[in-house]
């Protein structure tokens, strides 16, 4: 999109790396369920001067001054985040995902206290309590997971784990699960033992702004999601929250997580939810998951094995073992050859190591930026398989990454040549 003159001249490196990134990113098609393609305004707002400026505190109570732009631009993503997804309060300066998290947490537990999350194995985030992240160092997490025949959560050991560990907090939300939660079962659940509900959207924020997905912000204590995956903004997040969480939430996140707030990605947050309340993002959101069921359908029909058979939202499990004796590294590198980006991921009870584990993660929201419809995602079903099914043929693989070329031709990326 820019022209980067000045980069040009005084870093030849970085401005090669940019102009390569820009042609992979237009070339190849993006199927890691996590990543999207922002708008040119989005991109644009994130260049501006506002990355110049400190403003640690929050509207109308900062300790620097010259703040009447930052606080103009922080009050439109507040209101705009509120109305998108119906909350009482709004916290947008989390700088992503897990940093989020981890002020949710210190603002509604104590070190030491048990919270319930979804095992990372299962579905579930780093963030939710795995022993390698701070959440399971700082907190005594107790992990539920998937049935071991139907691969959905099961709700029963959820209620039966809360009743004999009484969590001071139950989370719900996921990063590798491909069907509706329940939000109204694990509200029931937390009342039942009194603990606090925390819902972590960062993978279906988009499909809930778009109206496509239940949205639990009605029903939970609190809520936190990115801003960067289906919600399609920049890198960021956002905590949102009942009013009595509100002042708990925000010292958490400042001064108790953070100093001062990304201004120039907080700007971009508030272009982002502008555009998300858009008709025309419900039309986005909608087509992301017509276009995730057709893709599982038409590899289904095929003959690969998609975890639950299918999807709800933006994403989906391939059981590349089972589907065609691939690992999901053998099955991630088959795919990279035909320019296709996807991650391996671990599968419910899976037995391999999640370095090399069975499956891969599939995801629409990108694609679907781009402008792909059922017509193209059954054209990118065939390549799916002809790579899999030609991992070790370098000649086929060369000839699926000409046809995927040539289609990623026709279907540009904002902010690329
Ligand atoms: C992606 C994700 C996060 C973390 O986001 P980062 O911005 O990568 O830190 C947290 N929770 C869930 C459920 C996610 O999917």
């Amino acid at each position: 999109m820019f022209p980067y003159t000045e980069l040009k001249q005084q870093d030849q490196q970085v401005y090669d790396a940019i102009r390569a990134e820009e042609r992979r990113q237009l070339y190849e098609l993006e199927l890691i369920a996590s990543e999207n393609h922002v708008s040119l305004p989005v991109l644009e707002t994130m260049a501006s001067v506002f990355t110049n400026k400190y403003s640690e505190g929050y509207i109308g109570k900062r300790y620097y001054a010259g703040q009447e732009n930052v606080d103009t631009i922080e009050g439109l993503a507040i209101d705009r985040a509120k109305a998108l997804f119906g909350a009482e309060h709004a916290n947008v300066q989390a700088l992503s995902g897990s940093p989020a998290n981890a002020a949710v947490y210190f603002a509604i537990a104590q070190p030491g206290d048990t919270i319930l999350g979804m095992s990372l194995a299962h579905g579930g985030h780093l963030s939710h309590g795995h022993p390698v992240n701070f959440s399971g160092k700082l907190y005594n997490f107790v992990q539920y997971g998937v049935d071991p025949e139907t691969h959905l959560i099961d709700m029963d050991e959820v209620r039966r784990l809360a009743h004999e560990h009484k969590p001071k907090v139950i989370v719900a939300g996921f990063s590798a699960y491909s069907r509706d939660l329940d939000w109204a079962k694990f509200k029931e659940i937390a009342d039942e033992v009194g603990a606090i509900t925390f819902a972590d959207i960062a993978h279906i924020a988009g499909l809930i702004a778009g109206k496509q997905l239940e949205n639990p912000t009605p029903l939970f204590d609190v809520v936190s999601t990115t801003t960067h995956k289906t919600l399609r903004g920049p890198r960021g997040a956002l905590i949102l929250c009942k009013e009595p969480f509100a002042k708990e939430i925000d010292k958490a996140v400042f001064p108790g997580m953070q100093g001062g707030p990304h201004d120039h990605i907080n700007a971009a947050k508030a272009v982002a939810f502008k555009e998300a309340l858009q008709p025309e993002f419900q039309d986005y959101a909608k087509q992301v998951i017509v276009n995730a069921q057709t893709l599982a359908q038409s590899l289904v029909d095929m003959g690969h094995v998609i975890i639950t058979g299918g999807t709800d939202n933006h994403l989906m499990l391939l059981d590349t073992i089972k589907s065609k004796g691939l690992s999901g590294q053998e099955a991630e590198h088959a795919l990279e050859q035909i320019g296709v980006s996807c991650n391996k991921n671990m599968v419910p009870f899976d037995e391999r190591s999640p370095f090399d584990p069975s499956g891969v993660r599939l995801g629409t929201p990108a694609i679907t930026t781009r402008g792909f419809k059922e017509a193209e995602i059954k054209k990118l079903a065939q390549w799916i398989d002809g790579a899999l099914s030609n991992a070790d043929n370098p000649t086929e693989l060369e000839n699926i990454k000409a046809q995927v070329r040539e289609v990623c031709e026709q279907f540009p990326v904002a902010g690329t040549v």
